[in-house]
């Protein structure tokens, strides 16, 4: 018997395929962010790892940033949704729900970084000095998705919806901003909340 015809050679082979889809997918992301023309890292020329200052220009431009926790909810909501919804009936592995958000997060990172996206980020909401994302930055963003993924199937339903809660309440306290408003402002902006938010920039 040759190696593919191995039973269980094939099905570790299944069961890997979506993990290996979900790197293919970042790496591509990742080149193809590169090739807009997004800079690895942050223009100031230094390499943090944290940056926790949404109103400086190195928001979003190097490792890690306060909207980490907003891509790890979208982690929540993507899993939450592969499993619940549409999917409900032909409930998908970890892996094909990994790699499926994966997916989902790669295209909106391609999409968040692209003119529209960024002008309208610029033109509506507080981020007015928002020019993109670094690349690492970006490539975090998925990571911290995937990580979300994960957190959700290891939780459940209940604590992972706690987690969110607290996720959203504990970055709307600390930078006055979250995935909840981030939507809001992305798609319906309200003034009042922009100048609520602005009130904090030091
Ligand atoms: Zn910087």
């Amino acid at each position: 018997m040759t190696a593919p015809d191995n039973p269980s050679l094939a099905s570790k082979r299944r069961e890997i395929l979506p993990y290996v889809l979900a790197c293919v997918t970042m790496a591509v992301t990742v080149l193809t962010l590169h090739l807009m023309g997004r800079i690895w890292w942050c223009a100031c020329g230094q390499r943090f790892l944290w940056t926790g200052d949404i109103w400086s220009e190195h928001c979003s431009q190097h490792l890690v940033d306060p909207y980490l926790f907003s891509h790890i909810s979208h982690g929540f909501w993507f899993y939450g949704l592969i499993m619940w919804l549409p999917l409900r009936y032909t409930r998908p592995s970890l892996g094909w729900a990994l790699c499926i958000a994966t997916i989902i997060e790669c295209a909106w990172e391609v999409l968040e970084n692209s003119p529209i996206i960024i002008n309208r980020y610029r033109a509506v909401t507080i981020s007015i000095g928002y020019t993109g994302d670094s690349v690492i930055n970006s490539g975090m963003d998925i990571v911290a998705c995937a990580c979300g993924v994960f957190i959700a199937r290891a939780l459940g339903f209940a604590k992972t919806l706690a987690l969110f809660v607290a996720f959203e309440l504990g970055t709307l306290l600390w930078v006055r901003d979250n995935l909840t408003l981030n939507v809001l402002m992305l798609i319906w902006p309200i003034d009042a909340i922009r100048q609520w938010q602005s009130a904090i920039a030091g």
